[in-house]
């Protein structure tokens, strides 16, 4: 009799559960299904062409094109760069917005298979999902578009197709443009090992790009008449190694030589380093990079050479919205957790096996809302700096095994098949049915913004860019 009680209460609060999503993110979801295939056909599209940063051209159209093909109107080549764009549906207010990434990471090309081997020897590869992010967006984008078309929501629906996330960080120069200045709250997603309605933030950044210039001469004939840019470059990540010391933990440096002189007869007259500086906040960040600069004049004094820096770009950290996680949390909760088959479970174990992780297979539970950490750790994105000009949402969905090395070949290899493809259309309904739930509800957006207002307090937003058009062409 009591299994019996609990087989009711559990038929009722399905039935309850199921009630919840009203027809409007009923009508979303299936729109999102019709254009399923299409959105496949897309990010499988995007996977193969791994377009890396500013060079996303295919990628970009391919997008652009399924917009304007849907009845989006589409601006191309906005913020004077040629890969971003926008799309957007509708009029008036509110107006929600949603971005989608679409660079490749250079160097790490990927079969869709679980075991290591490049579909292209030395090509770029979807090691972050991107092709999966664009596609995702841009199909909430549509299935909102299409609410309003059928005159279900009334206001705005903008996709803004945004370029270059993995190197000089295309957000910021489309913020400086203004096209987030009449929106009201903006969407984002990330592809994940896990999926979560995202209320942590991200670190700060600051890159620049540090050169020394010296004065040929024989390394072994006259070498008294050269003055060595490579020493000056050894002596400058020598001190920023022995700097780490008296940093805080939350702090990141990193440095990449790109020049260190041509050959070893020759004592280099000229060596280039690209810098990097992290911390939670932007305001911990500064005065690290404050240091680390001062610390190449050191270095150009000892090796007895001219040096410049040159401010490439900096991202903030991530404005954590916690109102905005909510209303996602819910859609996460509404639409339950992805389901995979033998195939795909058997595909992410081989992908654990291969990475030496535990083989657990797939995570996509969906857990309660996360406490917001003080310290996030982690990686940066330009979503940061999108979301210190307008109230930001974010959520991770599962597009991997859980534990997958990110930026790696096995993100690549899942982003190129099923796994992937679930993901990206999962976080395609969520992305919709949080606009469904902004359109629908005013004082939702209200409280998203009042959020956003208190967080971002007195400070000021000061973006970290150099005036001038992006690095279109490299650094
Ligand atoms: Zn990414």
């Amino acid at each position: 009799m009591k299994k019996h009680l609990f087989a009711i209460f559990v038929l009722i609060s399905f039935t309850v559960s199921a009630q919840k999503m009203n027809s409007n993110k009923k009508a979303l979801v299936a729109s999102v299904e019709n254009h399923k295939t299409e959105l496949i056909k897309i990010s499988d599209s995007i996977w193969a062409a791994a377009e890396t940063a500013f060079e996303e051209h295919k990628s970009s159209k391919i997008l652009a094109d399924y917009a304007e093909k849907n009845g989006m109107k589409v601006e191309r080549g906005v913020a004077g760069i040629p890969t971003a764009f926008t799309a957007t549906y509708g009029s008036g207010k509110p107006v929600i917005s949603i971005l989608g990434e679409f660079d490749a990471l250079p160097g790490i090309s990927q079969k869709a298979q679980p075991t290591k081997e490049p579909l292209k020897e030395g090509a770029a590869g979807h090691g972050c999902g991107h092709n999966l992010f664009g596609a995702a967006s841009l199909g909430a984008a549509i299935a909102t578009k299409e609410l309003m078309e059928n005159g279900k929501l009334k206001g705005t629906i903008k996709f803004l197709g945004t370029p270059s996330e993995e190197k000089y960080f295309a957000k910021i120069w489309m913020v400086r443009e203004g096209l987030w200045d009449d929106v009201d709250v903006n969407l984002s997603w990330h592809p994940s090992a896990k999926t979560e309605a995202d209320v942590q933030s991200s670190l700060a950044l600051v890159d620049f790009k540090v050169e020394f210039y010296g004065q040929a001469a024989h390394a072994s004939g006259d070498p008294w008449n050269g003055r060595s840019a490579s020493d000056a470059l050894e002596l400058y990540t020598t001190g920023i190694n022995y700097y780490r010391e008296h940093i805080k933990p939350t702090v990141r440096i990193h440095y990449h030589i790109q020049d260190g002189g041509q050959v070893v007869n020759v004592v280099p007259d000229y060596s280039r380093l690209w810098v990097r500086v992290r911390d939670t906040k932007r305001s911990g960040m500064m005065p690290v990079y404050e240091q680390v600069k001062k610390m190449a004049e050191g270095a150009a004094i000892m090796a007895n050479v001219d040096y410049k820096i040159s401010l490439i770009s900096g991202i903030y950290e991530v404005l954590v919205n916690r109102s905005g996680g909510e209303i996602m949390q819910k859609n996460l909760e509404l639409l339950g957790p992805l389901t995979y088959t033998a195939e795909e479970t058997a595909f992410g174990k081989k992908i654990q096996e291969s990475t030496g992780k535990p083989q657990v297979g797939m995570d996509s539970q969906i857990r309660p809302l996360e406490e917001t950490k003080e310290h996030p750790g982690g990686g940066s994105t330009d979503v940061g700096d999108v979301s210190w000009n307008v109230p930001n949402i974010n959520l991770g969905v599962t597009v991997a095994p859980k534990d997958t090395p990110w930026h790696s070949w096995a993100v690549v290899a899942c982003g190129g098949m099923s796994i992937g493809h679930k993901g990206m259309v999962h976080a395609a309904k969520a992305l919709g049915m949080t606009a469904v739930d902004l359109f629908e509800n005013p004082k939702l957006v209200q409280k998203v913004k009042a959020e956003y207002i208190e967080r971002k307090g007195s400070e000021k937003y000061e973006p970290i860019i150099p005036d001038g058009p992006p690095p279109l062409n490299g650094i």
